[in-house]
């Protein structure tokens, strides 16, 4: 399944015949800090091309100090034009965003004019009706669409008020894709975190770019990383933001994408409301939370739902997953399921599929004998439309007995935070990935973890060794956009530069990412450039080598994180060589930004890594005394 190969030859096609060529141009945005063009828009811009064009006079004022003027296409323009979004004049040249294939923008150069054009949601009342109970940001589409004061947002707040809907998550923004590609290839600048100190805007006073016209759309079509920093990780190392900031961010580095969902959508709460007919509710224990999986009524129930929500008749209820083309449906995340004899007849047929592992086939025959059932239901009414599911935990593989329907979409739960140093579960997660990749004929998405081991810390109270993989990371995420996944929804959260490099795989998977940590370290720290990368690739070099996981801290399920962190990862001697790291660091960055970027990963990373070793032996002596008081005679 190669998706995004097939859905690249039209573009190719289309950018052929429309510009026959592809010659470089020269183009003048500002020169010796004046203005040296007028940034267009239509008169009623979509939300995309709004922001794309506030972003890109923002991002031209910060670098050469000229506010370039934003102006309407109703309005007479004298000299060169940077077009953003659908104008008159792009319609005179016969491009139009809605003959894009979603996602797809245009960046293109001809004489004294620069056009950054792409598909865009257009707000309409029909558009702005769409039932959607999307994955992240709150419970329809609209709260996808986060409203924000744009220039208090950037740092601006004496230019007076300027209140903005920014484009949805999961809506169409190709404008503003077309956008931030130039403002990163041609301009330079680089958003590597959410807050400002994250953002590397280099200063000239004349921009004069140059190129050919680019016509692409990103590789992976679901990118669903909605990084808050919620993680002391990358909230250290992004030091202050605002919300509003945090949104922003989202939309620079353009994730969201397609419209897909899938999570749990039958437990207490769409039970209670909405599924509550006695009829068939689970039998035993997990009466409340489960239901009959086998029950024929309830097949015909849940179909309905989807189709009602496919028609726009009916949304799914709240508490639900559904959007776009993708109406979900998991189980509850409990091993409760219904005692009738039907249920448990198949759930007797997997009984023998225990792997061991977090992720096995002993419920498989079951959840997806009734996946399948209303996916054939949904089907003969909707042909072009999905049944979305997770292989999850104990239905992570594919069922045995039968294959399935062509018009259910899986997403299988894979632990990729693992995969550096645990064989055994990558070998199980990749022999559930490859079994579906086989039989699944609608498009695949993956919901990929990256809890581990912080949440366990946050959970356990315990201070874990910070697990970089970034290379690891960046060849898994390859491997699976050139495997034809078409989404990937991430789980967790690593520190900030390995959720960068993710995102930017996700939009183009030949990045060398040796090259991208390189200008990282460059443009972020400066003079303290070759000591920071030390210190972070030592950190991955020590955390990626299975080697330093022995038994009993490596087990065949899992590792004891809490133990693995400070005596089999952050030993005394590892400790002394990241700590010279990082005083050299801070004795050699000089500019303010240096420091203060330089400070922000001390605080987030080493500090916390020091504290915790302390905190670590602390506990571990005085367990040792009390150990020591108590067997006394
Ligand atoms: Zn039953």
């Amino acid at each position: 399944m190669r998706y995004w190969f097939w859905a690249v030859i039209p573009f190719l096609l289309a950018a052929s015949a429309v510009f026959g060529g592809n010659r470089e141009q020269e183009f003048c945005l500002v020169r010796n800090g004046v203005p040296a063009c007028t940034i267009v828009v239509a008169e009623n811009p979509t939300p995309a091309a709004r922001l794309a064009a506030l972003e890109l006079q923002y991002h031209v004022l910060k670098i050469t100090g000229a506010e370039l003027p934003i102006r309407g296409d109703h309005e007479q323009i004298d000299g060169p034009r940077i077009l953003v979004g659908d104008t008159r004049t792009t319609a005179t040249m016969g491009l139009q965003g809605s003959a894009f294939l979603p996602q797809e923008y245009l960046i293109a150069f001809r004489p004294d004019t620069l056009i950054l054009l792409g598909r865009d949601w257009q707000d309409t009342p029909e558009n702005r009706a769409e039932f959607g109970r999307p994955m992240c940001c709150g419970n329809t589409l609209a709260d996808t669409r986060q409203r924000i004061d744009y220039r208090k947002t950037v740092g601006m707040p004496e230019r007076g008020p300027c209140e903005i809907e920014l484009p949805g998550i999961y809506d169409d923004q190709g404008t503003c894709y077309a956008a931030y590609h130039f403002m990163e290839q041609f301009l330079g600048v680089r958003w590597y975190g959410a807050s400002a100190i994250s953002v590397i805007i280099p200063a000239r006073s004349t921009l004069i770019v140059k190129g050919a016209d680019i016509r692409r759309s990103p590789a992976l079509k679901y990118r669903d990383a909605l990084w808050s920093g919620m993680w002391p990780f990358m909230r250290g190392q992004w030091g202050e933001v605002s919300q509003p900031e945090i949104w922003l961010f989202w939309r620079r580095l353009r994730l969201g994408g397609e419209k897909w969902a899938g999570n749990h959508t039958f437990h207490q709460k769409t039970i209670q409301n909405v599924l509550n007919d006695p009829e068939y509710q689970a039998q035993g224990p997990g009466k409340g939370t489960q239901l009959c999986y086998t029950h024929p009524k309830l097949v015909e129930t849940v179909s309905q739902m989807a189709r009602d929500f496919f028609d726009g008749r009916q949304n799914a209820p709240e508490g639900w997953k559904a959007v776009g083309n993708y109406f979900a449906v998991v189980p509850d995340d409990n091993n409760r399921f219904c005692e009738c004899s039907a249920c448990q007849a198949l759930l007797a047929a997997g009984r023998d599929r225990r792997t061991g592992m977090f992720s096995s086939g002993t419920v498989s025959e079951y959840f997806y004998s009734f996946v399948n059932a209303v996916a054939r239901e949904v089907r003969k009414t909707h042909p072009d439309k999905y049944i979305a599911t997770l292989a999850y935990w104990d239905y992570a593989y594919p069922p045995r007995n039968f294959t399935i329907e062509p018009n259910v979409s899986v997403a299988p739960c894979l632990h990729t935070c693992m995969y550096a140093i645990h064989r055994e579960i990558r070998q199980n997660d990749m022999a559930l990935y490859y079994q579906w990749l086989k039989q699944a004929k609608a498009p695949v998405y993956l919901w990929n973890y990256y809890h581990h081991p912080m949440e366990a810390a946050l959970i356990g109270n315990f201070t874990c060794f910070p697990n970089v993989m970034v290379h690891t990371t960046a060849d898994t995420m390859r491997m699976f956009i050139r495997d034809g996944i078409r989404g990937i929804f991430v789980c967790g959260e690593q520190d900030m530069l390995e959720a960068y490099i993710i995102a930017k795989i996700w939009d183009n998977p030949d990045l060398d990412i040796d090259v991208a940590l390189d200008e990282f370290f460059r443009l972020y720290f400066g003079r303290a450039e070759k000591p920071m990368k030390k210190f972070y690739l030592e950190l991955e070099r020590i955390a990626t080598n299975p080697k330093n996981y022995p038994h009993p801290v490596y087990r065949r399920s899992g590792v004891d994180w809490k133990a693995a962190a400070w005596e089999h990862l952050g030993t005394e001697s590892r400790m002394k060589r990241l700590g010279k790291w990082i005083t050299e660091a801070q004795a050699v960055a000089t500019t303010a930004e240096e420091k203060q970027r330089v400070d922000l990963w001390t605080n987030a990373l080493w500090r916390y890594m020091v504290q915790g070793r302390e905190k670590y032996f602390a506990e571990k002596a005085r367990k040792s005394e009390k150990t020591r008081v108590t067997s006394q005679p």
